[in-house]
């Protein structure tokens, strides 16, 4: 039995993003034009650029027209538990994989710790030691693991990919990253904004850590 943390890691993002919501969101006022840029730089490495889109993008969320923000997408990997997993997959615009607990076997169980007392700790950790006996066991005796499965906890540590596009990115953390989100999904979501804030499409998301 191992407690581990939960983890977000950035697996992929629409190339210059922001250059290409600009580039989709011109075509609604035909302005594309003004995209032309006569330095010899590669596409997305002139500042000039950038400013431009920026300042069109900044423009586009001020008008909520959210919609042009989907055309640009980024796609991460979490380690979380079952629990918080189910929250996360009940937003339906996005792509998921996830470890699968018919298909796994575990032979030494991976669990996320919750935040629980010193007081209920020895009780939780004794009765997580008992639901690795019992799968074990199960497991031994022949059943296949989508029916030992049974057994295994909430906390249980799984995998998935999630791939949204950013308006949809947007509606999950203002929903995740509120008060009233459960402590481990906000945990996990401001890893999500963190990395999205350090990233090429920053600007997409930085209102959303302004109140
Ligand atoms: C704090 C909190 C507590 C929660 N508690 C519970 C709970 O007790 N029980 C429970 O069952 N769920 C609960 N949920 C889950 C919640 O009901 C939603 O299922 C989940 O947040 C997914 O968000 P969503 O429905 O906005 O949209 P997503 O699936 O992320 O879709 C994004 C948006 O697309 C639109 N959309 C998507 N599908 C449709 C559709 N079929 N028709 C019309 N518009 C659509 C909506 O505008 C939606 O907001 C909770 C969520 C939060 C944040």
């Amino acid at each position: 039995m191992n407690f581990m943390e939960q983890q977000a890691t950035l697996l992929s993002m629409t190339p210059n993003p922001i250059l290409l919501i600009e580039r989709c969101g011109r075509v609604c006022y035909k302005s594309e034009n003004r995209m032309k840029c006569d330095h010899q730089t590669p596409t997305g490495s002139c500042p000039e650029c950038l400013y431009r889109a920026k300042t069109f993008v900044r423009r586009l969320l001020k008008l909520g027209h959210e919609s042009v923000l989907e055309h640009a997408h980024a796609t991460f990997h979490l380690i979380t538990d079952r629990g918080i997993s189910h929250e996360i997959v009940r937003h339906r615009l996005c792509s998921y994989s996830q470890e699968s607990t018919r298909y796994c076997k575990y032979n030494d169980i991976d669990m996320i710790m919750p935040e629980i007392s010193d007081h209920t700790k020895p009780l939780f950790d004794d009765t997580m030691r008992q639901v690795e006996n019992t799968y074990s066991q199960m497991i031994s005796d022949g059943m296949p693991p989508q029916y030992a499965r049974s057994v295994l906890p909430n906390c249980l540590k799984t995998e998935l990919i999630m791939t949204a596009n950013f308006r949809q990115w947007r509606h999950i953390l203002s929903l995740r990253l509120d008060d009233g989100a459960h402590p481990q999904i906000r945990s996990l979501m401001f890893q999500v904004l963190d990395i999205l804030l350090n990233s090429e499409a920053s600007m997409v998301f930085t209102d959303l850590c302004s109140s």
